[in-house]
């Protein structure tokens, strides 16, 4: 059976719309983006966010910088954007030009309008169990995804492979944690692992996110086994996610399609923990 991701994202979007209307008289929620150089990925990125904003409600302020920029014109942008009132989350579009030092930008960004939930603030505390502001989207949307497709974790084997910042770690760390709709044996693979497919055939379910592009095979994949696909990867000028999909999903019991599977979930997360600060301001005030 094949996870919908599009079709569960566009729920989410309009019960997001549904939320943003009932504030109807006080301000509309809002998120800056900060966009810097012409990498078209990027580009393209940020335009699916910006229209799945307007499509619920969600104020854009758009911030475009060229690939000149220096490192101290974006802190200070987003020293302005921390302090404005109007704003409720930042983004720093990924990757940044590599005169910057992005761990300084992701770390001047305010915990709580880090939409995006990479400041290690909200990563550590994810990690310690700690409530915090925001869940990095990729790895929310995943968790989502699972449970409105009725897939519990509690009690499986997780395998993930790859151990980014943005999927990896903080995915397992999210899966693991102490909750009924969590509890999961999570084990991480990467580059340097030995016996990968001894690991991948033990995994109830499977979540690729190395950007290699179908490197998941049949042979790897348990039958009946619930395969997530997070890669997106251009092969042979084609759209595919890191899992070999013709030949896995008569595998699987059930598994996302590359594109319209996690992709739209990450947008989702993203408007969600956008108006998640919003609805944490009012009540503050
Ligand atoms: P990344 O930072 O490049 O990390 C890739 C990870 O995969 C690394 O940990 C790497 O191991 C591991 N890896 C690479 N080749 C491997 C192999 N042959 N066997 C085992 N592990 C391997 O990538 P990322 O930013 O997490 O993104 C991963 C993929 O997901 C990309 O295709 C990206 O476009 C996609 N993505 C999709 C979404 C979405 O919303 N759908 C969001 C984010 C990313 P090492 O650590 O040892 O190098």
């Amino acid at each position: 059976m094949i996870i919908d991701g599009k079709k569960t994202s566009q729920d989410i979007l309009e019960e997001l719309s549904e939320q943003i209307k009932k504030h109807q008289g006080s301000r509309a929620p809002c998120l800056a983006y900060i966009l810097v150089g012409e990498y078209e990925a990027s580009h393209l990125y940020v335009k699916r966010k910006v229209q799945a904003c307007e499509r619920v409600g969600i104020n854009v302020k758009g911030n475009v910088f060229e690939e000149s920029v220096c490192q101290k014109q974006i802190l200070e942008l987003i020293h302005g954007l921390n302090l404005d009132p109007t704003v409720d989350g930042i983004l720093v579009q990924m990757p940044l030009p590599s005169h910057i030092n992005a761990q300084q930008i992701v770390e001047a960004v305010s915990p709580q309008k880090d939409v995006d939930g990479f400041h290690p603030f909200n990563i550590g505390r994810l990690l310690l169990g700690y409530t915090p502001f925001f869940v990095p989207c990729t790895p929310l949307g995943i968790h989502e995804l699972l449970m409105r497709s009725n897939i519990q974790v509690s009690h499986k084997n997780v395998v993930i492979m790859g151990r980014s910042n943005i999927v990896g770690k903080p995915l397992a760390a999210l899966l693991m944690q102490k909750t009924s709709q969590t509890n999961a044996t999570v084990t991480v693979v990467h580059s340097h692992t030995s016996n990968l497919e001894e690991i991948t055939l033990n995994a109830d379910v499977l979540i690729t996110a190395m950007g290699s592009p179908e490197l998941v095979k049949a042979h790897m994949v348990k039958k009946g086994a619930i395969v997530i696909d997070v890669g997106i990867n251009r092969l042979h000028g084609k759209l595919v996610g890191d899992v070999d999909f013709k030949n896995v999903e008569p595998q699987a019991s059930q598994i996302t399609p590359v594109p319209g599977g996690v992709g739209p979930m990450t947008i989702a997360m993203l408007l969600s923990n956008t108006l998640k600060s919003y609805q944490m301001k009012a009540q503050l005030t």
